[in-house]
């Protein structure tokens, strides 16, 4: 739509209507939706090659909207930052997830993410980091993923939440590793403490020699920093071969499992699951 009124090449055309109709009716939509009601979390397991077993699970929001049906959160939390209502909706994702995590045995951790208006708002991670700390569960259990593109709009406010996020005892993960632009110089500069290294390069990886390639070198980046990595979007045991091999410990993806409702998690953790 931005690049209609712009555009001197891009014309108004039915498509492009369309999806401007689309868009409109998401943004009412989400507008009078009940947060409480129609946004829920699901769990998608993160397994350890060394351990032989799941560790942890990020939670991915799930919206339900009597109107639309069930929405994509690559549509809904793009809406709902444009709507300026994320950080209300972050705040009531984080509550349920939490609330569930706290019949998980102890040695399993949550992974959440964060959007970049989260981070630009002191009070908005003031408020979420508050909300960890009443639900008694200890912050090293929980950690925060973050983009960069979280960064690249204020840099230095990023910075201050992030260090929020660290000083009170968070890890940090570092999403969709290598999708944007100046990773490297993050790494060198945040207390970052993991690379998620996007399922673009891994599902491209057995076929593709330059994705397998740059797998590899994210790897050993994050070998050579003392980083943590999680490899994500496995679907394929081929692929944790490969990845075994090339020294990867952390996979996620839908080999492991797909994100699941709260009541499948004590069925995971208590099958083995030989990879
Ligand atoms: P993400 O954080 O990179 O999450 C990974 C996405 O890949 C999830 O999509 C997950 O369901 C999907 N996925 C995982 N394993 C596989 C696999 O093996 N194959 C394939 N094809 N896909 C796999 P989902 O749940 O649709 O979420 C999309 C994006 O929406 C997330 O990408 C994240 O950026 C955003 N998102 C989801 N939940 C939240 C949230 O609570 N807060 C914020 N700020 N963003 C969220
Ligand atoms: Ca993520
Ligand atoms: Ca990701
Ligand atoms: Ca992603």
């Amino acid at each position: 739509a931005k690049r209609a009124l712009q555009g001197k090449a891009v014309v108004f055309n039915a498509a492009l209507e369309q999806e401007m109709t689309a868009s409109s009716q998401l943004d009412k939509a989400l507008r009078r939706s009940d947060h409480e009601a129609e946004f829920s979390v699901k769990f998608q397991p993160q397994y350890d090659l060394v351990k032989s077993k799941v560790t942890g699970f990020e939670a991915l929001a799930r919206w339900d909207s009597p109107e639309l049906g069930s929405v994509t959160p690559d549509l809904f939390i793009p809406a709902a930052e444009r709507a300026g209502l994320i950080r209300g909706l972050t705040q009531t994702l984080l509550s349920k997830a939490l609330r569930e995590m706290a019949s998980w045995p102890t040695d399993i951790t949550l992974s959440f993410n964060l959007s970049a208006h989260d981070l630009m708002s002191p009070q908005a991670m003031d408020s979420l980091l508050d909300t960890v700390r009443q639900s008694g569960l200890p912050a090293s259990r929980i950690e925060f993923e973050i983009t960069e593109t979280a960064m690249m709009s204020d840099f230095n406010q990023a910075r201050r939440a992030i260090d929020q996020i660290s000083a009170a005892g968070h890890s940090i993960a570092l999403d969709d590793f290598g999708v944007g632009y100046s990773s490297l110089q993050y790494l060198q500069q945040l207390p970052v403490s993991k690379l998620k290294i996007d399922r673009s390069f891994v599902s491209q990886m057995l076929e593709d020699s330059s994705s397998f390639k740059i797998v590899r070198t994210m790897l050993a980046l994050s070998q050579s920093l003392d980083l943590g990595c999680v490899i994500e979007g496995v679907e394929t045991e081929a692929q944790v071969h490969i990845l075994r091999t090339l020294g990867a410990r952390h996979v996620q993806g839908y080999l492991i499992g797909a994100p699941m409702d709260a009541d499948q998690i004590d069925p995971i953790l208590s099958t083995p699951m030989p990879l």
